[in-house]
């Protein structure tokens, strides 16, 4: 069993954890298998982003029709690829933020026990992807999972709070303590799942998220501030009178009606 202290600390005695990749292993197989039980279908493909050593990945084949795991590490993937031989697993060497998502046209589970240096950017890239989603599982920091839950008004209520409840149902399925993982991180984290809750659009997602990031450009600046350089007077001006918006209103006291009517008056 991959997912435990004596095969991790075994094969860290060979390949050093490398903190620039935000290489922590997870050591709780219950943990794991209630993660890939959540996460997969029986008849459906999962993704997984940084299989490392293959914890996950090793119980995601259980529960999954197949696996495309993306690990960046070299050393990783060599020796995932020899501890896990499976035909329904297949296993790219690739940067998962470069990779090319269009390859996929079949409706897809993603699961990962995410690298925390690189949470936002891989989320953003699933969030903006045109796949077709049936669940997302993925272990986040726990702060990280404030965030995405965020209500409007809060202190963690932002541009990836607004585009995630616009797209899916979010949960927070378990709270995990660093102590399930080898090297322990610093931090809790939190596992959540993200299930789509609307048809997609691409042309207009597109438009909106790029308003909704350009309106918390400048957190503690009034939305009139960070809206300034791309709207002439007269038009925020009637954004203002037709959303009813306040002289000094903040992106974050906005909630997602009042994002979907900017966008509408603008564009
Ligand atoms: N899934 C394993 C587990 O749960 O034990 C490892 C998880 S570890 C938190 C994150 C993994 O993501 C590491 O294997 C790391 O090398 C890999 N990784 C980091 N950045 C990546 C990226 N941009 N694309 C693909 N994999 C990445």
């Amino acid at each position: 069993m991959i997912a435990s202290i004596s095969y991790v600390k075994e094969v860290m005695g060979e390949l050093k954890a490398k903190k620039k990749y935000g290489q922590n292993f997870l050591i709780d197989a219950n943990i794991v298998d209630n993660i890939a039980k959540k996460a997969c279908d029986k008849e459906l493909k999962t993704i997984e982003i940084g299989p490392g050593l293959g914890a996950l990945t090793e119980r995601l084949l259980v529960y999954s029709k197949d696996v495309d795991a993306y690990e960046i590490d070299k050393d990783m993937y060599e020796r995932l690829v020899k501890t896990l031989s499976d035909e329904r697993l297949h296993v790219y060497l690739e940067d998962f933020l470069k990779c090319d998502l269009s390859r996929y046209s079949e409706k897809v589970n993603i699961c990962a026990n995410l690298p925390y240096y690189v949470t936002t950017p891989i989320l953003f890239k699933i969030f903006e992807s045109e796949l077709d989603i049936n669940k997302i599982t993925v272990m986040v920091q726990k702060e990280v999972a404030d965030r995405l839950k965020a209500a409007q008004g809060t202190e963690d209520y932002g541009a990836l709070s607004i585009e995630v409840q616009y797209l899916y149902d979010v949960k927070a399925e378990m709270n995990v303590p660093a102590s399930v993982f080898y090297p322990a991180p610093k931090v809790e984290s939190t596992v959540v799942s993200f299930t789509p809750n609307r048809a997609r659009d691409a042309q207009f997602e597109k438009g909106f998220f790029e308003l909704v990031k350009n309106c918390f450009r400048m957190r503690r600046k009034t939305l009139h501030n960070n809206l300034k350089d791309l709207y002439d007077e007269e038009t925020i001006a009637r954004l203002y009178a037709e959303c009813g918006f306040k002289d000094n209103v903040r992106a974050q006291e906005l909630g997602l009606t009042d994002f979907l009517n900017m966008y509408k008056m603008l564009y």
